[in-house]
């Protein structure tokens, strides 16, 4: 349905947005299976782990030797130069769970006067199963998007269906969540079972692939810091330049540091130059926080 509601209002194919994740490679091989016309979409975050991008190129290129057409979004600005999470810090502040503007930045800004799939699940959290349908026409203003479930869309004279299709014919940006209902265990089930490569990032112990230091993904931020420590020296070098420009320009901070803002931003208590107690080989190796 969403297939032919692409070809006839936006006269191009559904897009299929992908980022290298188990969601998107299930959404991905359903689409394929599907035999529908689409086109692939990637939003380069650049601060996705290298198995992740190396893992999205794989699977680009194989789709293209098949023929489908895949985008990759590098967010190349009128100057010529990319929007990366590095050059932003410094603008715009540190990303924490109630200011994700780099998302908006880095991964929503694609897919306009497009009709796009995504992989969200009502099974990743409780928002999500509150705010997101199967359908749904995205407006900047809150109060102007409509949300529409599956059951309702087949329902030609609902009042709710007639607005969405307004919407669409007005060339909205237009999402459609094919496997909103799926739980983790379906989309695992299939991932492992249906799809024909795998993010390497599952078999290193992770359930969620995204940025590293996503703020969104607490604890496994440990882990992802000492997993790719260059990414944990990137945040570090652009809250520096965030630092800077914040004392260029009079404005206060709390922070003596980068390395405390970074302490800060994970959330840990500790603070640089505190004594802390290793145990190596069974000797207690006393030294300062870096
Ligand atoms: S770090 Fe998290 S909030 Fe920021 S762009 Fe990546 S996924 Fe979005």
């Amino acid at each position: 349905m969403a297939s032919e509601m692409s070809l006839q209002h936006y006269k191009k194919p559904l897009v299929c947005t992908y980022s290298g994740g188990k969601d998107s490679d299930v959404m991905l091989e359903l689409f394929k299976r599907s035999g529908i016309q689409f086109e692939v979409h990637h939003s380069h975050t650049t601060a996705d782990a290298p198995p992740t991008v190396y893992h999205i190129r794989k699977v680009f290129r194989e789709l293209e030797l098949i023929g489908i057409k895949c985008d990759i979004d590098y967010h190349i600005q009128s100057n010529g130069k990319a929007i990366t999470m590095w050059n932003l810090i410094p603008v715009q502040g540190i990303p924490t769970r109630l200011c994700r503007f780099c998302c908006k930045y880095l991964k929503e800004s694609g897919g306009r006067d497009r009709m796009v799939a995504t992989g969200v699940r009502w099974a990743e959290s409780s928002k999500r199963a509150d705010t997101r349908d199967t359908y749904e026409s995205v407006n900047r203003n809150p109060q102007n998007r409509i949300r529409i479930s599956d059951e309702k869309m087949l329902l030609t004279d609902n009042d709710d269906t007639r607005r969405f299709i307004e919407h669409c014919q007005m060339k909205a940006k237009t999402v459609v969540n094919p496997i909103i209902d799926w739980k983790d265990s379906d989309v695992y089930d299939f991932y492992w079972n249906e799809c024909p490569s795998h993010n390497p990032l599952y078999k290193m112990g992770y359930t969620r692939v995204g940025c590293i230091g996503c703020p969104m993904a607490s604890k496994t931020r440990w882990k992802e810091f000492a997993d790719f420590p260059k990414y944990k020296a990137a945040y570090i070098r652009a809250f520096e330049k965030m630092l800077e420009i914040r004392t260029q320009k009079g404005l206060k901070h709390k922070w003596k540091n980068a390395q405390e803002v970074f302490l800060w931003w994970m959330e840990d208590k500790n603070v640089p130059g505190q004594m802390e107690m290793e145990f190596m080989d069974g000797d207690v190796v006393v030294g300062r926080q870096e």
